[in-house]
């Protein structure tokens, strides 16, 4: 490890393999995955769907560059389209690369509106990645700091809080879109009140902006619909994709809609890498496995359940704020820092994340059966149990 910059502060764990929900490190021992790679496998460890499209693509074409037509990119496409009610595509390699091409994206519709230099609004505790524009995107200042100058151009407001978007609209002439997650994840798993989509897409409407929705986190099932708005059956401008897309393979997706879809045009934008035959194989055969075992409709039961079940045996304890979340998103909130928790997790076989220094996060992947869920609801209840007793000396 010791020739790897130091980004990361890692956990002293190395995985050897994977099947399903189950992880099994170098040493042999097993883990129960409640964190998904960072909601990246979505169907599990080693889904045979998705091994099959990457062996057959391998054998016969990785990559050939966007000079050419990419069958399966387009493929991809369509399918993307039809679960989400867009009409066009760019694929990148990562989340931030997506989110960058919607900050270009808003950029151009600004532009072309007469706006000389076009501001996107985006929230307090957002996270949209690490490039200098997405981390400048996102509200959170230990990610910024030391990187100065940040780019310009983007105007903050607090999550869910509709008023604040009004105001800025009355006094800032220079907007051009709204970038949001439609549930913050790294920010520690925020829901906004119902209908704060709907409100949102009012308000763009109504001034000419583009509503640009970073689903990198909350896509592809991860909430019980394909894509989180959904269920407020309400049509973004832009939608961002990417994590649970490749189910491990490195893909990203900036899908379109109205004018925002044609603002690209050659020479524009470009990825070396993006949609390459090979991640598209993958990403078809997720797509298609999120469909065909109807997991959508699975991660909304199963999702219930797990909050139900925190809910009645850890939701009164003192230290618990509360329990949040959609489908197979969740967050429990304490009222005290918890990253030792991480750690508590792995003593009992189990890989969850702690979020926004309080903030359980639970990311497990779409698969994941009701036997596995309450195994899984079991460690995480135990270890907050255990942290109450270390506060009060009694449970
Ligand atoms: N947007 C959201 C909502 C995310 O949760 C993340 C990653 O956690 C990103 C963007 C950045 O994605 P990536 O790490 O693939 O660049």
């Amino acid at each position: 490890m010791s020739a790897l910059m130091n980004t990361y502060g890692r956990l002293p764990l190395q995985f050897a393999s994977g099947d399903g929900v189950w992880l099994t490190d170098d040493q042999g021992a097993r883990y129960l995955d409640g964190i998904s790679g960072i909601g990246v496998n979505a169907l599990g460890h080693a889904h045979p769907a998705v091994t099959e499209a990457i062996q057959n693509q391998a054998g016969k074409l990785l990559h050939t560059s966007n000079l050419y037509g990419v069958a399966k990119q387009s493929a991809l496409a369509d399918k993307l389209c039809a679960a989400s009610g867009m009409s066009n595509v760019f694929f990148s390699n990562s989340g931030a690369e997506a989110n960058e091409a919607a900050i270009k994206l808003a950029r151009l519709h600004g532009h072309k509106k007469g706006i000389t230099t076009p501001n996107i609004i985006v929230m307090d505790a957002a996270f949209h990645g690490r490039t200098l524009a997405t981390l400048t995107a996102s509200g959170n200042r230990k990610i910024q700091a030391g990187f100065e100058p940040l780019v310009s151009g983007f105007v903050r407001a607090p999550f869910n809080d509709v008023d604040a978007i009004k105001t800025i609209a009355k006094q800032n002439k220079s907007v051009a879109a709204i970038l949001v997650e439609p549930i913050q994840g790294e920010g520690g798993v925020n829901m906004p009140s119902q209908g704060y989509l709907t409100a949102l897409r009012e308000i763009c409407d109504k001034h000419g902006w583009l509503l640009m929705l970073d689903e990198v986190q909350t896509g592809n099932g991860r909430t019980g619909k394909y894509f989180a708005y959904l269920h407020e059956g309400i049509l973004p401008d832009v939608v961002l994709t990417a994590k649970g897309l490749g189910n491990g393979v490195p893909i990203g997706a900036c899908l379109a809609s109205g004018d925002a879809a044609e603002l690209f045009q050659p020479g524009k934008h470009g990825s070396t890498f993006g949609g390459n035959p090979l991640v598209c194989a993958a990403a078809l055969a997720v797509v298609d496995t999120i469909e065909a075992e109807n997991l959508c409709e699975h991660v909304s039961v199963i999702g219930a359940k797990m909050r139900e079940d925190f809910e009645q045996r850890i939701g009164k304890l003192g230290v618990v704020k509360s329990i949040r979340g959609q489908g197979l998103m969740i967050g429990i909130e304490l009222r005290e820092d918890c990253p030792e928790l991480v750690q508590a997790a792995i003593a009992r076989g189990a890989l969850i994340n702690v979020t926004a220094g309080h903030v359980v996060r639970l990311l497990p992947p779409l698969v994941i059966n009701q036997e596995e869920a309450e195994q899984l609801t079991d460690i995480v209840c135990k270890i907050i149990e255990q942290k109450q007793e270390s506060l009060t000396g009694a449970a």
